[in-house]
């Protein structure tokens, strides 16, 4: 003698189909965690980026928050021509580091030879009396126009990569 217990069709049907809807929501609920997760590994390597350095000449140029606001729409052509004031650039590109030891080297940069741990690097400026302001602002615009490129070259998939 089975005692079944009468259950109305549409109690059934509708736990069935709270079960299913459940499942298709945790398996949203982990669609966008991994989203958010995919999102913030992307955040991270842009912040990477921007905390760059740029090697030029053998030495780290920084390139600073500016460099990536100004970028592009900015060009090398634009500071040459004094459409764009130095200053910018100045801000955008910060002043080179020794690549091994990080000592700023605008003191030894004639010499071409770090004057804390003497590794070498090829600014081209032996023979000069001092380091310029001048001088200063053409090295920049140089790494400002190969960095820019490179910065381009990675958006768009092309070499470099
Ligand atoms: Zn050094």
């Amino acid at each position: 003698m089975s005692d079944s217990v009468f259950v109305p069709r549409w109690v059934i049907l509708s736990v069935v189909l709270g079960v299913i809807g459940s499942g298709v929501l945790v398996a949203l609920q982990i669609k966008v965690k991994l989203q958010e997760a995919a999102a913030l590994r992307a955040e991270i390597q842009r912040r990477d980026q921007r905390a760059a350095t740029f090697r030029w000449g053998g030495v780290e140029w920084p390139l600073t928050l500016n460099f990536w606001g100004i970028v592009l729409h900015t060009s090398a052509g634009h500071f040459e021509r004094g459409e764009a004031d130095a200053s910018l650039l100045h801000a955008s590109i910060g002043d080179p580091l020794c690549p091994r030891c990080h000592y700023e080297v605008w003191p030894c940069a004639i010499q071409g030879k770090c004057g804390n741990c003497q590794t070498t690097f090829q600014l081209g400026l032996s023979g000069l009396e001092t380091v310029s302001d001048g001088v200063r602002f053409r090295l920049k615009l140089d790494v400002y126009r190969v960095a820019r490129a490179q910065y381009w070259q990675n958006q768009t998939g092309g070499p470099n990569r």
